[in-house]
């Protein structure tokens, strides 16, 4: 069946660029072409309008936990949709600016819909539609989490929702249910053994620690991860979470050292994105992340 996307590009192809063709002779190679960037253009314009989703949900969501009129997040007052995604991006009330993660969403948003369109390995099981809807899931939890250390519960919401459709058309109900099952568990787990250490730590240094490890924002996205991979990847995805997250968090505490501006034994960490770059890999790009695997390990 042809994508839709192609069937639109080429009713534009027809409509519009015939008429360039018969300036150039009707060159069949030359046809292609054109469908190509086209195709692509209208990919990357996806993404785009995509990115601003997720600028927007960012925004809204972790100062009013619902959908409103976009607002400042410096004085709270509301913006003209105008003003908020297309120009001058800036408050009248205050002058206060988007800050630069506004731009960056968008590249990254652009680039996604191009890379989504022309992955064939991206594309394969999610397709485009629901690909793109898990790729925004994805992209605002880490956006949040990252900003807020926050996992927002209509995120998760939305999330057991999303993972439910996707879990069960790509490894039915049984497999959809015990992979949630086992993700929330073992993450809920891990949240418990959490506690218990940094009560420890706590009694054993005579001082109070505030910091908490693990958010139960992490117990509830990676219940939303497990019904999304199923069981038995969400251990996989779990384990390409942790290892990625040590790494990371080596490297950050190596540079710590060298700069000796090592202060606390675990600073604060947002497990979000790690959480969904296991999840992205396993969902998105699963022969990668085999091969991956295997030259880390034979067990793979
Ligand atoms: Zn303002």
């Amino acid at each position: 069946m042809p994508r839709p996307i192609d069937l639109f590009a080429c009713i534009i192809h027809r409509t519009f660029l015939y008429h360039i063709y018969n300036l150039f002779g009707n060159q069949p190679y030359i046809m292609i072409e054109t469908n190509v960037i086209l195709s692509n253009f209208i990919a990357g314009l996806v993404g785009l309008l995509a990115g601003l989703l997720v600028n927007y949900l960012s925004d809204i969501l972790p100062v009013r936990r619902r959908l409103t009129a976009p607002i400042c997040l410096n004085c709270g007052k509301s913006q003209t949709l105008r003003n908020y995604l297309f120009w001058p991006r800036r408050c009248p009330h205050c002058n206060f600016r988007r800050s630069a993660r506004t731009w960056v969403v968008e590249m990254v948003g652009v680039l996604g819909g191009l890379w989504l369109w022309n992955s064939t390995e991206a594309q394969q099981r999610l397709g485009l539609v629901v690909g793109m809807v898990v790729l925004i899931y994805f992209a605002v939890i880490v956006v949040i989490d990252y900003e807020h250390r926050l996992i927002l519960h209509p995120t998760s919401i939305f999330g057991v929702v999303l993972g439910l459709g996707v879990g069960i058309t790509l490894n039915g109900l049984t497999l959809t249910l015990i992979g949630g099952a086992v993700g929330y568990g073992v993450m809920y787990g891990l949240y418990f053994l959490g506690g218990v250490f940094i009560k420890l730590m706590a009694r054993l240094r005579g001082q109070k620690i505030d910091e908490v490890a693990l958010g139960f924002g992490d117990v509830n996205l990676t219940g939303v991860l497990g019904l999304m991979l199923g069981w038995p990847n969400v251990i996989i995805a779990l384990f390409l979470s942790v290892l990625s997250a040590g790494v990371v968090s080596g490297i950050l505490l190596f540079s710590r050292v060298l700069s000796r501006k090592y202060r606390s034994f675990m600073d604060a960490m947002p497990y979000g994105p790690f959480l969904i770059l296991g999840a992205f890999l396993m969902l998105f790009l699963p022969l990668f992340t085999q091969t991956l695997l295997q030259s880390i390990s034979p067990f793979f």
